[in-house]
């Protein structure tokens, strides 16, 4: 249930919700609004009315809500502003443009920094590169493991980029936590519940990809079990699902992107490379991304595409993507106002 106190609520008013909710085996999570604090108290149990009657007895207790949704914490009715996951000097959400660009895998010391070079120069604002890859093949490249890693984390300090970068299983999560500055977990863990924790428990950004066959429902209630381990700083990255159509590698559903900006204050990145698996399919798919209203685009890019040790055939060039971040830039100087700023009457 969502507890919404009086604005003149006293610290010991809140206490004794606390209290309350804790002998009641609910947990709390607390958001500060400027109509004053709501308190999400949340257990397995689910909605109960006698016992969110009595909450709604106590003193400086406002109102209480039933949420209308699975998912709580990642829900607007718990928070109303857009969350701003804050990485080193960047920000992601809020009406920013986040570009995040970089090798699908970081192969080698050379391969990496031409490319961290390369988008750095042409204003990307994180450096992606996958040091642990999770392959279809397991005859594919692997990654690099920690040597990729190592290299990231010097390829940051050359540009000044943040990194980000996927972490497959929780026993990985400390030592990738280490290098990394946004977390990334990949479609096919979306629903690893045991790796939501664990990234959860860490605080750190954290960029949570849809699943293969995730809905937008499963997609946040997996987001929640990382708000729920305590972690703030969520981000959700729409990747293309699986669909009967086999034109292009998945089938990007921009559809998620509006819906999500109603459902969640979750900052929304669209990825159009695992999207559409073509190069050439990259700078429409993020052009409509960007129109559609999400925060930022996930491209990868690679000095020698044709040479990449994996999804080679939808990364882009250096120069490719210096001009689609360019163009980009001046599609979002354009909708930023019209999704800052929703049409009442079209009930945006
Ligand atoms: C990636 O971004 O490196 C990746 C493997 O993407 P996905 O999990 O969306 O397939
Ligand atoms: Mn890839």
């Amino acid at each position: 249930m969502f507890v919404r106190m009086k604005r003149s609520a006293t610290a010991e008013q809140v206490d004794e919700v606390r209290r309350r909710a804790a002998d009641a085996g609910l947990a709390v999570y607390d958001e500060q609004t400027e109509g004053g604090l709501i308190l999400a108290l949340l257990g397995p149990k689910g909605f109960d009315e006698r016992v969110s009657g009595a909450f709604a007895e106590l003193a400086g207790v406002d109102s209480v809500a039933r949420p209308s949704r699975p998912y709580r914490l990642s829900s607007r009715e718990f928070r109303e502003v857009p969350t701003v996951v804050k990485v080193r000097d960047a920000v992601i959400g809020g009406g920013s443009l986040t570009l995040m660009a970089g090798p699908c895998s970081i192969e080698s010391r050379e391969q990496l920094f031409d490319v961290a070079a390369g988008v750095a120069a042409a204003g990307a604002t994180l450096l992606r590169g996958g040091a642990f890859k999770p392959r279809t093949s397991p005859y594919a490249f692997q990654g690099l493991g920690l040597e990729g890693l190592r290299l990231l984390a010097e390829a940051r300090e050359r540009t000044g980029l943040p990194i980000i970068t996927e972490v497959m299983e929780p026993a990985q999560v400390d030592m990738v936590a280490e290098f990394a500055d946004v977390l990334q977990i990949g479609t096919r863990n979306m629903q690893n519940f045991s790796l939501l924790n664990a990234v959860g428990r860490t605080r750190m950004p954290v960029m949570l990809k849809r699943g293969l066959s995730g809905t937008v429902e499963e997609w946040l209630l997996a987001a929640e079990y990382i708000l729920a381990a305590g972690n703030r700083n969520v981000i959700l990255c729409e990747r293309g699902i699986r669909t009967f159509e086999t034109a292009a590698r998945n089938t990007l559903d921009l559809n998620a992107v509006p819906i999500l900006r109603r459902l969640t204050h979750l900052p929304v990145i669209v990825d159009p490379s695992h999207a559409t698996g073509k190069r050439w399919m990259v700078a429409p798919m993020s052009y409509a991304g960007v129109a559609a209203g999400a925060d930022g685009i996930m491209v990868e890019v690679h000095p020698k595409p044709e040479e990449a040790w994996s999804d080679g055939e939808q990364s882009l060039t250096v120069p490719m993507f210096t001009r689609l971040a360019r163009e980009l830039r001046s599609i979002h100087a354009l909708v930023a106002p019209l999704h800052a700023a929703p049409d009442e009457a079209s009930g945006r």
